[in-house]
């Protein structure tokens, strides 16, 4: 096996983060809040073009702060992508409200609107929508918007992982009610683990921080008329993001190139087709993904081992939410309505999964790296 790991998409580090941490060190502002918070929040909402940030411990709890926030609760449900990470959907349970998944289209991977009319018509007040940008391509925005605003429910828009990826010129994030980003460690900029709700209201945003530093209320002695959070940013940690921001178009451009490099060298195997980019946006191509023709007798696995046992990383496509265990008795909603438990799955989602991978895509890997692994995935295919 070759002694260098080929990463899917590991932390890239420029030296610029380690001043910035420095700086919080020399001043000896190391616990919580700081002016590296306050200045990554001021810089991240330039950057999208959002008036109001406010920077958290995770993505995910981004997420569960913004659900609290639209008053999401017991006996409320929740439309949500099947297609995803669980870190989407956790956040839903954890309030004990209720999330129906929601089917993906094949233009972008992302929630399908005609199954979002669908739900609408089986569950006509839902308390939020969340919409996923996966993979950094952003979803069918306009469409998605005119329903949640014809039906009067507020869209929250998990961003993770598609932080500089833009929609008609304007960055993901910034469409819904609120948004959220995350610097988890592999995701396009890092801060080691951390996250940001951003919001046109700053309202939402002042909510956040309250929430997310225990619910003090503005007195002298500990008082307290809601129950709160440990979820705020360290100093630190807005550092390392300060530091990373001021590279995230670079990063975004790498890993473009990435998926031009991929596409263009498997584009003679009419097997494969790479995720798609969608037509309305810039997307920042975080994972470059390939699914394999269903008459093929390659599958992913095959790929993903041939890969692996030259020590480099590949990754299964999110396993979709309704096929999870633990959220097996949740609706789940296709174009052509509810999915019936125990019936065939012709679902766009299990299909994306079914025949689906990631492909490495750090933006460390050389130009040798890439042959290797272009090389490998050819071979699969008999090239
Ligand atoms: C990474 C990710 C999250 C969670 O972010 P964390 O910062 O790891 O908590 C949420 N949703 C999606 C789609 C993600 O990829």
């Amino acid at each position: 096996m070759a002694e260098k790991r080929i990463y899917l998409s590991s932390p890239t580090m420029h030296g610029e983060e380690q001043e910035f941490v420095k700086e919080a060190f020399d001043t000896n502002w190391v616990a919580p809040l700081g002016p590296n918070v306050n200045a990554f929040e001021k810089e991240l909402a330039e950057y999208v073009g959002i008036p109001h940030a406010s920077a958290l411990s995770a993505g995910t709890a981004a997420i569960h702060l913004g659900l609290k926030i639209l008053g999401a609760g017991e006996g409320d449900v929740v439309f949500v992508p099947s297609l995803t990470f669980s870190a989407t959907c956790n956040p839903i349970v954890y309030e004990k409200a209720t999330p129906v998944f929601i089917d993906s289209e094949r233009d972008t991977w992302n929630m399908d609107p005609r199954a979002l009319e669908r739900a609408f018509e089986k569950y006509p007040h839902p308390k939020a929508v969340i919409v996923v940008h996966l993979y950094g391509t952003p979803a069918k925005l306009d469409e998605i918007l005119e329903i949640c605003n014809r039906h009067k429910v507020p869209l929250l828009e998990d961003a993770a992982e598609s932080l500089g990826s833009t929609y008609k010129g304007k960055h993901t994030g910034t469409f819904g009610k609120i948004g959220i980003y995350s610097f988890n460690g592999n995701k396009i900029i890092t801060t080691s683990g951390g996250g940001m709700l951003v919001s046109q209201e700053e309202e939402y945003t002042k909510k956040a921080t309250f929430l997310a530093t225990q619910a003090r209320d503005p007195a002298r002695h500990y008082q307290h008329s809601q129950i709160g959070y440990n979820y705020r940013m360290s100093n630190i940690t807005a550092g390392i993001g300060r530091g990373q921001l001021r590279h995230l178009e670079e990063h975004k451009a790498l890993k473009q190139a990435i998926y031009r490099q991929y596409q263009a060298a498997l584009e003679d195997i009419p097997e494969i087709t790479l995720n798609p980019l969608g037509t309305d946006g810039d997307a920042n191509c975080w994972l470059t993904c390939m699914t394999i023709d269903s008459r093929s007798h390659v599958t992913p696995d095959m790929v993903m081992d041939a890969l692996g046992e030259q020590n480099i990383e590949t990754r299964p496509i999110w396993k979709p939410m309704h096929l999870q265990p633990v959220f097996e008795g949740y609706d789940f909603i296709t174009q052509k309505g509810s999915m019936e438990k125990g019936g065939k799955d012709e679902s766009v989602a299990a299909d994306i999964f079914n025949r689906g991978l990631c492909l490495p895509s750090d933006i460390k890997n050389t130009a040798e790296d890439m042959e290797e692994i272009i090389g490998i995935v050819r071979k699969c295919f008999g090239r």
